[in-house]
């Protein structure tokens, strides 16, 4: 998968993921096409998704006193070891 948005703003810094060949997989060399749902509006709705359906959940947990890991990869792939470490060492009990 490919990304060709670059964003240096808010503390994120995300370089774009692109192909050695213009426009050509990597993998099977065969020309890019954007996804069909790699829209906004469809961006819109998955955000909307996150909203309704899984922002409630985090609640819950955190009111049952479950931990939740909160990340936001600032830093895109980068932080990836960031992440697992952070994975690897959650612990799961409560923290009340
Ligand atoms: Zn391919």
């Amino acid at each position: 998968m490919y990304n060709l948005s670059e964003i240096h703003k808010d503390g994120y810094n995300l370089e774009p993921i692109l192909p050695i060949i213009h426009n050509t997989c990597d993998s099977c060399q065969n020309p890019l096409s954007l996804r069909k749902d790699d829209s906004y509006y469809q961006l819109l709705l998955r955000i909307n998704s996150h909203k309704k359906d899984a922002l409630p959940i985090m609640d819950e947990m955190r009111s049952l006193g479950i931990n939740v890991i909160e990340f936001e990869p600032k830093n895109g792939i980068k932080d990836y070891n960031l992440l697992k470490n952070i994975v690897m060492n959650f612990n799961l009990t409560t923290n009340n």
